[in-house]
């Protein structure tokens, strides 16, 4: 569903990015993991084309996402992204943050918009919020309704960089609970993240980067357990 075929990226004379290939197959859940500046940031950003890249190939449902040819607002209609802070409009209720990119994009009419907006919002757990403001939304619940926003236009993949970085503890679990319940629906996901605990649980592939290079990728069966690189061995010491 994503293949990513030795990327390489700089900014400046820095090179971030250095020769990574990775596949990410049709429901398959990758986390990428890494010390800070490792480029997972990066990664995830180029494979919508947030970054461009120098060299190398990025197909997404087999859309060359950095040819030029490419017509990218439509290929990335089928990529969702969530970020560590949730970016919602402020001035827009949570269901008119969901409906917004359906009904202006995708040219749906306001009800059918309004009707999928509110079943996503549901799903997650926010069927009192559909006219709440984001400034009376707790973090969970407004990382929930940024999921709901993305699954809003259904992408054919989700992004996640450090969903849950930016909220308060008690309020992980939540966010974490609505992308195990994606991943158990088939959704094709790379998340990167810190919660290794979940990393663990959900994930297929678990890939560690380190120095702007894929170190190690392995389910995770393995890699918590017995991982080959030193640098990897070293990064659990620290987080587990
Ligand atoms: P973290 O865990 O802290 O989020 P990361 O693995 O996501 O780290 P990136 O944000 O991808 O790391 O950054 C990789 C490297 O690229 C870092 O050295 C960073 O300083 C550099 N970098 C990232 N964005 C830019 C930019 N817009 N301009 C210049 N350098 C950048
Ligand atoms: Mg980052």
């Amino acid at each position: 569903m994503i293949s990513i075929k030795q990327v390489t990226k700089s900014f400046g004379g820095h090179q971030v990015l250095t020769d990574v290939s990775l596949e990410v197959p049709k429901s398959s859940v990758i986390a990428v993991i890494g010390p800070s500046g490792a480029g997972k940031s990066t990664l995830i950003r180029t494979i919508n084309a947030l970054e461009p890249i120098d060299t190398g190939e990025i197909t997404v449902d087999g859309i060359s996402i950095h040819d030029k040819k490419t017509d990218i607002n439509k290929a990335r209609l089928n990529i969702g992204f969530v970020f560590q802070s949730f970016n919602l409009y402020p001035f827009l209720t949570a269901l008119q943050n969901v409906t917004m990119a359906p009904m202006k994009v995708k040219k749906m009419s306001k009800e059918a918009a309004e009707k999928r907006g509110k079943e996503l919002l549901t799903s997650l757990g926010l069927d009192d919020k559909f006219d709440a403001y984001p400034n009376r939304l707790s973090g969970g619940q407004q990382q929930r309704v940024a999921i709901a926003r993305a699954l809003a236009m259904d992408p054919q993949v989700m992004l996640f960089d450090e969903p849950t970085s930016a909220l308060d503890p008690e309020m992980v679990t939540e966010v974490l609970d609505a992308i195990r319940k994606l991943a158990q629906d088939g959704m094709t996901m790379v998340v990167v993240t810190h919660e290794m605990g979940f990393a663990k649980e959900i994930c297929d592939e678990i890939v560690f980067m380190a120095d702007g290079k894929i170190v190690e990728q392995a389910p995770p069966s393995k890699f918590f357990t017995n991982p080959d690189s030193e640098r990897a061995k070293n990064f659990l010491s620290k987080v587990l």
